[in-house]
């Protein structure tokens, strides 16, 4: 069985490397001169980093990445602690594997050099495929082509392979937008930040950081109600003072991450409406191409690993039989994405409330039980997506 995927974004590597290890023939094509992602960082829960661990990247992941101890979840004025939830040792131990933060940069790039050069072609944009009976044909914009017996669509929010195969529907603008900054640990040593995640909630906006690149850099995301966006870039410059000025009111913490920000960067965050089928025929999507969730849940990323060991157990138990196991591979991840997609969008309300009868009812939840303790969250960690296939 050929296989071509599209797209060599965190999805797409490691399907690849979850399809080489079921023994199938896979190449993988992005558009990129070279594999990397944008300087941010991203948090990979354990129900993603027990199935990179298992495709052999454990030294890998432990090189570049950083442990929380926990994620702690904030008020925005006062930086009272609502609730702490354990991320470190007591999840590892729980669920098998770690809860890690990335720099995007390292984790793409410890995904990259698994898969054989050989199988990955970069300078590769897809811009047209056909299917012929049991056949797939790719055509490239440098002139090149592959024909193959499945492809599988990891090209991201703006896929390519979902317009060709389910016809053109533009991303949604959701009203919010998140001002990004990586900041040198040296600049923010007075802070005397936790090795954790903090979510720092508010009205209008909530403010997410953590460590990343081996504790060299702190990850900072500030996430505010945007109303429309007319930018046609989703990732522009933004302006610190501007950053700033949204989080006048909110803990010195807040703003001295912010006013030590060398720059930022604004990402406008989009999403889609759920498609109704992820596969065609031979043709298949995977992570934000089918999928795309806003980040509260921190779950993008992962989805789109999990998608790509569903895929290739079920390719592997059933490869004389595509359509079925794109069925089937459908029938198994739909609810979960699905149930991260509304997940996601309820924080969204949660994060962002205005201090009132609502918040207080919010942060008394979070005292009582709260919704990433070890117990409410086994659902999400748990959950071992090659094993259900
Ligand atoms: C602010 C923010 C914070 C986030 N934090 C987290 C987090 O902590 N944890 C988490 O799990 N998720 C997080 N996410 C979500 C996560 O970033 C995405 O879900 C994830 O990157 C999706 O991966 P993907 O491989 O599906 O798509 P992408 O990362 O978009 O990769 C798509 C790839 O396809 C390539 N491509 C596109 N078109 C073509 C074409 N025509 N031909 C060839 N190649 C093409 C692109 O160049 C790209 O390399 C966050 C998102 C945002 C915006």
């Amino acid at each position: 069985m050929r296989i071509a995927v599209i797209g060599g974004g965190i999805g797409g590597l490691s399907a690849a490397l979850h399809l080489l290890k079921a023994g199938l023939d896979v190449h993988v094509y992005e558009q990129s001169p070279r594999i990397g992602e944008i300087g941010a960082g991203i948090q990979i829960s354990p129900n993603a980093s027990r199935l990179l661990i298992r495709l052999g990247l454990k030294g890998a992941l432990d090189r570049v990445g950083v442990r929380p101890a926990a994620v702690n979840q904030r008020r925005w004025d006062d930086g009272r602690t609502l609730q702490r939830a354990p991320v470190g040792p007591e999840v590892e131990a729980t669920f098998g594997a770690p809860y890690y933060h990335f720099h995007r940069g390292d984790l793409a790039e410890l995904l990259g050099a698994a898969v054989p050069t050989e199988r990955l072609h970069v300078g590769h944009k897809l811009i047209g495929l056909e299917q012929k009976g049991e056949k797939v044909v790719a055509r490239f914009e440098n002139g090149a082509s592959a024909e193959v017996d499945l492809l599988v669509g990891a090209d991201g929010i703006r896929s390519r392979v979902r317009h060709l195969a389910f016809g053109p529907e533009k991303p949604r603008f959701t009203g919010c937008v998140a001002w990004r900054g990586l900041v040198p640990a040296e600049r923010i040593k007075h802070l005397g930040i936790e090795i954790a995640s903090h979510n720092w909630m508010g009205p209008d906006g909530h403010v997410v950081h953590y460590w990343v690149a081996s504790g060299r850099f702190m990850n900072v995301v500030c996430v505010t109600e945007h109303g429309a966006w007319t930018d046609e870039s989703w990732i522009t410059k933004g302006d610190v003072a501007e950053a700033l000025a949204r989080y006048k009111e909110w803990h010195p913490t807040v703003r001295g991450l912010i006013q030590a920000f060398p720059e930022t960067f604004v990402w406008a965050l989009h999403d889609r409406l759920p498609l109704p089928r992820w596969s065609d025929g031979h043709v298949t999507l995977l992570g934000d191409a089918c999928h795309p969730m806003l980040p509260f849940m921190a779950q993008g990323a992962a989805q789109s690993i999990e998608d790509g060991a569903t895929l290739a157990s079920l390719l592997k138990a059933m490869p004389d039989d595509i359509p079925g196991a794109l069925r089937r591979y459908e029938t198994l991840r739909k609810p979960r994405a699905t149930r991260l997609q509304e997940a996601s969008a309820a924080n969204r309300v949660r994060f962002h409330l205005h201090d009132g009868p609502e918040q207080q009812k919010r942060d008394a939840a979070m005292a009582n039980s709260g919704d990433r303790s070890i117990a409410n969250i086994g659902w999400l960690y748990r959950h071992d997506a090659a094993a259900v296939a």
